[in-house]
């Protein structure tokens, strides 16, 4: 800015950078949906590379440490299989004894390890041929008459380009389609935005203890939550806790929310970080005095990030609505199904949640077209971000759901590049439906019983 807040503008100059590498599919972000994208393209026999600004893949899950995937269920079965179900059943079955144990069989609110997350997609990504480049961000695209010709990447290699057959947007903020040109929105009528959240992980509990003294004196966290906010001992606005057991001793808290910050300005995440740190360590201390069972709580970690449930929507060939999710609606070109409630966050301290739940055995269709950004023909986006109204978006947003748009986009991808297509919309749509059934997606009965 300059002394009289214009804002100043300078020319880059015009060079050549080196293309780093092409692939047929190039996936951008390490998330649950450009997890499931990379692994169900590399399947697919297309040569996969999926770039990550951060040192793992994960997402929220692992950069903003989110303690636990939402349910994989509509309470009834499981609506999200594949891919998703593989990744949450391995990460189980690599967990402690105790905590298999506890989660044998469970599909819903399973808490995460991030550091078994972590190695386990490592792996999976070896496993399936796919190259990763980490510590490495996507700045801006090469883009003509709506087709993406190359990403340009940052690190510390310096500035370089990567070219693919189709480019998949798993960024979360549709970074590919912003620097692309693409049709986005955000948030609701007033710019309102779901708030963000700095989870955290504490160790040095007693849950036997804690567990205990709800049942001696019927005091839960909620009852108590809202006695210190009332007393002005807690600074927090929701009176509800999530807490994600590992062990006896150890926990994962999605507790707190950091008002007003848009994540997709980075100056927005320095402050969410800042002021999330500060919220987290009130509310440990809070905890340890007024809790029984976390006298000795220890926190070891805070999100890399603070946690961001929602930004930038693309605009797409449809436009998913809370119309279509209260309905139940099924669609001809549908690639996965959502049972989640709108789970959708206070934007500011006065106003509250939108809740809206299905009921138990009801899901509806996230249909292909809304993967697709209106005039853009070879980026398929996946993920939070995809096109939806603002309130769909607050339950199509859960990592499970992530997972299946991710493992629909990357078997797209793989089509489109095989068959020589240039287009994410020349695919047969029920070639990729039979390709996704094949992969054990879950598609409604009216695909999966047909
Ligand atoms: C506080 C909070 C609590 C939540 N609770 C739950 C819950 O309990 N259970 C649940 O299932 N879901 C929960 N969610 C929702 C869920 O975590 C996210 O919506 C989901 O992870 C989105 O998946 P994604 O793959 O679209 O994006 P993300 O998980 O955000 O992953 C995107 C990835 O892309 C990378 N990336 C982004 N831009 C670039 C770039 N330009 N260059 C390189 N890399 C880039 C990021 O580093 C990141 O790794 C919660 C979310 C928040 C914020």
């Amino acid at each position: 800015m300059d002394n009289d807040g214009q804002k100043k503008f300078m020319h880059l100059p015009e060079r050549e950078i080196p293309v780093f590498s092409e692939v047929d599919v190039l996936v951008c972000g390490g998330g649950p949906a450009g997890i499931g994208a990379a692994l169900a393209a590399a399947r697919n026999g297309a040569s996969v590379l999926l770039i990550e600004q951060r040192g793992y893949l994960g997402g929220m899950a692992t950069v903003a440490n989110v303690p636990a995937f939402c349910p994989y269920t509509d309470h009834e079965k499981p609506v999200i299989r594949g891919i998703g179900l593989e990744i949450l059943e391995d990460m189980k079955g690599r967990m402690e004894v105790g905590f298999q144990e506890e989660w044998r069989g469970e599909l819903d609110w399973v808490p995460i390890q991030a550091e078994v997350l972590k190695l386990l997609l490592d792996e999976k990504m070896q496993e399936a041929g796919v190259s990763l480049l980490f510590h490495t961000f996507i700045g801006d695209v090469i883009e003509q008459n709506g087709m993406v010709d190359a990403v340009i990447i940052h690190n510390k290699t310096g500035t370089q380009a990567v070219k693919a057959k189709i480019y998949i947007d798993a960024t979360s903020d549709a970074d590919l389609v912003y620097h692309a040109g693409g049709q986005l929105t955000q948030g609701g009528d007033e710019g309102e935005l779901q708030p963000g959240t700095m989870c955290f992980m504490l160790h040095n509990l007693d849950r036997k203890r804690f567990l205990a003294h709800v049942d001696e004196y019927g005091v839960d966290l909620k009852h108590a939550i809202n006695k210190a906010k009332s007393e002005g001992t807690l600074n927090v606005v929701r009176d509800w806790a999530g807490i994600s057991w590992l062990n006896d001793q150890t926990a994962g808290f999605n507790f707190g929310h950091i008002f007003g910050i848009d994540g997709s300005k980075t100056e927005d995440l320095t402050h969410g970080a800042i002021a999330g740190r500060a919220l987290v360590n009130h509310i440990t201390e809070w905890l340890r005095t007024h809790i029984a069972g976390f006298e000795q709580a220890f926190l070891s970690l805070t999100g890399e990030q603070v946690g961001i449930r929602e930004t930038r929507r693309i605009v797409g060939d449809y436009v998913l609505t809370s119309d279509d999710f209260q309905g139940c609606r099924s669609f001809p070109d549908d690639i996965a199904r959502n049972a989640y409630f709108i789970d959708l966050h206070m934007a500011n301290a006065q106003s509250g949640m939108t809740m809206v739940h299905l009921p138990p055995g009801q899901s509806h269709g996230i249909p292909y077209r809304s993967l697709l950004p209106v005039g853009i023909e070879n980026v398929i986006v996946a993920g939070k971000c995809i096109s939806t109204d603002r309130a769909t978006q607050g339950a199509t947003r859960v990592m499970p759901n992530c997972f299946a748009m991710g493992e629909a986009a990357g078997t797209a991808g793989a089509m489109v590049s095989k068959q020589g297509l240039n287009s994410s919309r020349s695919i047969d749509v029920k070639q990729l439906q039979a390709q996704l059934l094949r992969q054990g997606a879950w598609l409604g009965e009216a695909f999966n019983e047909a």
